[in-house]
């Protein structure tokens, strides 16, 4: 494949009914997907052990490694079960309750619900608003006592079963890290999964909880934080540094703050991973109406548009292809508008901010040399993948990052990071004889042809001491 042929920006796709066969997982790898989640709020067990398995076979069968991402679900408030919808009235008086079972007085009229969360009463302020089922129905706190709250219903809908609540600007104490998300964590770990994403991270403490867990379990997948709410943006610098990448979680972001501030959120929090040197995933509708339409709006294309050129780490498919019509067909869309846009990006590319680390300094001279001889490629060593992530995030204008790797699991980390290559190789004891087998490798497979310029950073020994280095290497013409 010629260098100029690279999607850098990566594609995330949620798996579910519509893509969880192996014909559809193979063609789905086949199509760009780097990376599959597995959203554990809807997934059984059996389930996710199964997928797992399966991801793992069609990614053999098609030769692409894909990275695992297991989306656990955190501190999330739902209603109960109700016998059948009720029709919510604009206007209604409607109460949540938190004890279930809780004996009503005869005159008692008004209709209710059931909350799995008892100290919402605790949390929860006269006037504060409750949004329920993804913010379509709206509601206002008129008063509460210690087993509901009775609100007035502002904007109507069909209240089902199970919906999930959110409450802007209220501080909720839920467990950041809840017992089934250690089931589900540790169903993870058991199944070889690369990444999971933590949701509803509010603080640095919720991270931790999560690190310590991998850490006493020696496993070292790395950890996403799924930035949802208005308190993970008043941590948002301390959770980035905190985090291994950042998930703007738009669909629950657009709920919690008001939607005019989501584009701005957005944009600081993708400048905040790239000044830290995380990776950063943009989610949630990014093609929202082909679940059901085989063509995203334009207002859609524009919006992934916008991703590629902040320069996200990812795009990420949701709905669109758990249970969309297209799932194909949305892959390929967000392919042929990254390929577009990184395009147009490399032709007007601008030098990028500043960095603090010193050895993302030493990168940077790399990624200088990079984009100052077009056509040339950069080529990383790295074992756990620092080297690759710190490449990635200084965001090279056009070079790929060509990582090599002796780590299977850092080769499917690396597939979250813009424009990185992860490529198998057996190291040398001696840096000089690995760079040679790499660069071997890459000319065996037509990856890159006669007269290739290439940027290796890598350590090399002097005086029996390992240290880092930049070397220009031109391949004989
Ligand atoms: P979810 O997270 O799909 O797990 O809710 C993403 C989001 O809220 O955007
Ligand atoms: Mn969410």
């Amino acid at each position: 494949m010629p260098t100029h042929d690279q999607r850098r920006t990566k594609i995330i796709a949620t798996l579910g009914p519509a893509t969880e066969s192996k014909e559809m997982l193979v063609r789905l790898i086949q199509a760009g997907v780097a990376i599959f989640r597995l959203n554990m709020a809807h997934a059984t067990h059996e389930w996710t052990r199964t997928v797992i398995r399966r991801i793992r076979a069609a990614s053999q069968e098609v030769g692409q490694e894909v990275a695992i991402m297991m989306d656990i679900k955190g501190p999330e408030i739902r209603t109960g079960d109700v016998a059948a919808p009720i029709e919510l009235q604009p206007g209604e008086v409607f109460d949540f309750t938190v004890k279930p079972g809780a004996t009503r007085t005869q005159a008692e009229e008004v209709r209710s619900v059931d909350v799995n969360y008892r100290d919402l009463v605790k949390d929860i302020s006269v006037g504060d608003t409750v949004l329920v089922d993804n913010g379509l129905i709206r509601l206002e706190v008129l008063e509460k006592n210690d087993t509901r709250i009775r609100c007035r219903v502002l904007t109507p809908g069909q209240l089902a079963s199970r919906r999930h609540i959110n409450l802007p600007g209220v501080k909720v104490n839920l467990p950041a890290f809840t017992e089934k998300d250690r089931a589900d964590a540790l169903l993870g770990l058991e199944e070889g999964i690369d990444y999971i994403a933590q949701s509803f991270v509010r603080e640095v403490a919720d991270i931790e909880l999560v690190r310590n867990f991998l850490r006493v379990r020696h496993a070292s997948v790395r950890i996403i934080a799924k930035i949802e709410d208005q308190s993970a943006i008043e941590n948002l610098d301390e959770i980035v540094q905190a985090s291994d990448a950042l998930m703007i979680a738009r669909g629950d972001l657009g709920i919690e703050c008001p939607f005019e501030e989501l584009p701005i959120i957005q944009r600081q929090a993708v400048r905040s991973c790239l000044a830290h040197g995380r990776p950063v995933i943009i989610a949630t509708h990014i093609l929202e109406s082909m679940i059901e339409q085989p063509m995203p709006t334009r207002a859609e294309v524009t919006d992934a548009a916008n991703a590629v050129f902040e320069q996200a780490d990812c795009v990420m498919l949701s709905g669109e292809t758990t249970v969309g019509r297209h799932p194909l067909e949305c892959v390929k869309t967000l392919d042929t508008i990254s390929r577009r846009i990184e395009q147009v990006m490399a032709e007007d590319f601008a030098e990028p901010m500043f960095f603090t680390e010193e050895r993302m300094k030493l990168f940077r001279s790399a990624i200088v040399m990079a984009n100052e001889m077009p056509g040339s490629a950069l080529v990383a060593f790295t074992r756990q993948g620092s080297t690759a992530f710190g490449l990635a995030a200084l965001r090279p204008a056009r070079a790929p990052i060509l990582a090599f790797t002796n780590s299977r699991e850092t080769l499917r980390q690396l597939h979250l990071a813009r424009a990185v290559e992860p490529i198998f190789l057996q190291f040398h004891a001696e840096p000089d004889q690995t760079i040679g087998s790499a660069i071997n490798h890459l000319q065996a497979s037509g990856r890159i042809a006669p007269g290739a310029r290439l940027i290796v950073v890598s350590d090399i020994i002097s005086h029996d001491r390992r240290v880092p280095s930049i070397q220009l290497r031109i391949l004989p013409s």
